[in-house]
């Protein structure tokens, strides 16, 4: 992988570039509009945000004002909790799709595993995907038990799951099991919420490389096959989280980085959240 535009096959053939911008916290209007902008006039290609996030009509203006091509760009937004269940999902897209102002949407992920709601919830993915609304449907924060459990009555396998992942919360066994189901491990939260960016570890490996704390958390994901959504809305941090691309970790820095892990969480925990 050797530049922002690559991307990973989905186990459906669909295309997803290997990095992207988070949008969460990013305010709606003139702050995501700009955000947006300058990530795609950077190189970026792929938007992640939510109908949780309060900003899908800002990243269609900043979209729209970008210039590029609609088919050029992979678009993720996400079914918030509240609007789980068969019907209410179905509404819930259209209403995203508005905002968004699109007609096919790349990504659409259940938010949260709201319990006794996401079977419902992803038969109605599953009629937006085979309906030719979605190009691919998947989860987020969900455990291996959840997806067990999906995959029970599910006609059509999730192809991503997005999780918190970062040096402090590795996921040695949820990445181990979807990467066994085909199921891509997309990392949320991936600088530790800004947290990690002062690791002095992280900051001894990139001095070796002349490169920032941020850019050797990125690579880690990248040359271990996650995909990953950083989020800013400073341009020159825009540009240097995607700037990753002209270095290659060692295998001994893999591993030092892996040693980080304390299994500690930044959001949520997904078997104890009540939202
Ligand atoms: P993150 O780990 O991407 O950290 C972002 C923060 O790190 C920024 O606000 C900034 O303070 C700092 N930062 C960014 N780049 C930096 C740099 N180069 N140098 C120094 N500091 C830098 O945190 P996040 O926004 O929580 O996660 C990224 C994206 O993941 C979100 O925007 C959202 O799209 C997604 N997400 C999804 C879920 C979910 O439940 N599915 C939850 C949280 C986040």
């Amino acid at each position: 992988m050797k530049h922002v535009q690559d991307s990973t096959t989905l186990y459906n053939g669909v295309k997803m570039p290997w990095l992207g911008l988070g949008v969460f916290k990013v305010k709606d209007g003139e702050e995501v509009v700009e955000t947006v902008k300058t990530a795609i006039q950077t190189g970026y290609r792929s938007i992640d945000t939510a109908k949780g996030y309060n900003n899908e009509s800002g990243v269609a203006q900043g979209i729209r004002e970008s210039g590029i091509a609609r088919e050029d760009l992979f678009i993720t937004t996400k079914v918030w909790n509240g609007d789980q269940g068969y019907e209410s999902t179905l509404a819930a897209f259209e209403a995203s799709m508005e905002r968004l102002e699109l007609e096919v949407l790349d990504l659409y992920l259940i938010h949260w595993p709201v319990k006794g709601k996401y079977k419902d919830t992803w038969r109605a993915l599953e009629k937006l995907h085979q309906e030719g609304r979605i190009r691919a449907i998947g989860v987020s924060n969900f455990q291996i038990h959840h997806l067990e459990d999906l995959m029970t009555e599910a006609k059509i396998k999730p192809a991503v799951n997005q999780v918190e992942l970062h040096p402090l919360l590795i996921q040695s066994e949820l990445r181990e099991y979807c990467a066994k189901h085909q199921i891509q491990i997309e990392a949320w939260s991936p600088l530790g919420q800004g947290h990690l960016v002062e690791h002095p570890l992280l900051q001894t490996i990139a001095a070796k490389y002349n490169k920032t704390a941020a850019q050797v958390i990125l690579r880690w994901d990248l040359q271990n096959g996650i995909v990953t959504i950083p989020k800013s809305v400073t341009p020159e941090r825009i540009r240097e989280n995607a700037d990753v691309y002209d270095f290659e970790l060692t295998a001994e820095d893999i591993e030092q980085i892996n040693s980080l892990n304390e299994n500690k969480r930044f959001g949520s925990d997904p078997d104890n959240f009540n939202f």
